[in-house]
């Protein structure tokens, strides 16, 4: 052990270097988290809404429809062409509902809609819910109202 003058030790010396150390790095890191935008550190999980639908007959309704569409801040007609592409039947629109040719398990609607929110409502950079489509020319985007980052999503 090296002993200071003054009664030292090295030991302390280096463990107070290490706190000042600590609390510039506290100070970098705060200041690094002021200049992002809040909503990044503030946005919680977002919840997906539930699907509540049935079936009669050959058809399959989801009375809830417009309430999901209204909760993720999407076109009805753009979650119904999702929708009806992937269970490769003929949807349409009828009020608050929607209606689908064929039986549909509700927990198929329901992974299926969650797929949706991943691939078209979730801003993949900082994972928030706060996004809207923009298209250009033929193109469409994902565009992140938090964190402004725009990415390209497939034009359906
Ligand atoms: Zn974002």
């Amino acid at each position: 052990m090296v002993i200071f003058k003054g009664g030292f030790s090295y030991k302390r010396v280096k463990s107070w270097g290490l706190n000042f150390m600590r609390e510039d790095y506290e100070k970098l890191l705060k200041r690094a988290h002021s200049q992002l935008p809040r909503e990044v550190f503030e946005h919680k999980r977002f919840e997906v809404p539930k699907a509540r639908s049935g079936t009669i007959g050959m058809r399959t309704y989801i009375v809830n429809y417009k309430d999901i569409a209204d909760a993720l801040n999407r076109d009805p007609q753009h979650l119904l062409r999702y929708l009806s592409r992937e269970m490769a039947t003929a949807g349409t629109v009828d009020g608050v509902r929607a209606i689908f040719q064929g039986k549909f398990r509700n927990d198929a609607l329901d992974r299926l809609i969650q797929r949706y929110v991943e691939e078209f409502v979730i801003c993949p950079v900082c994972k928030g819910p706060d996004t809207k489509i923009v298209k250009e020319r033929r193109l469409s985007f994902l565009q992140c109202e938090a964190c402004g980052a725009k990415s390209s999503i497939r034009t359906i």
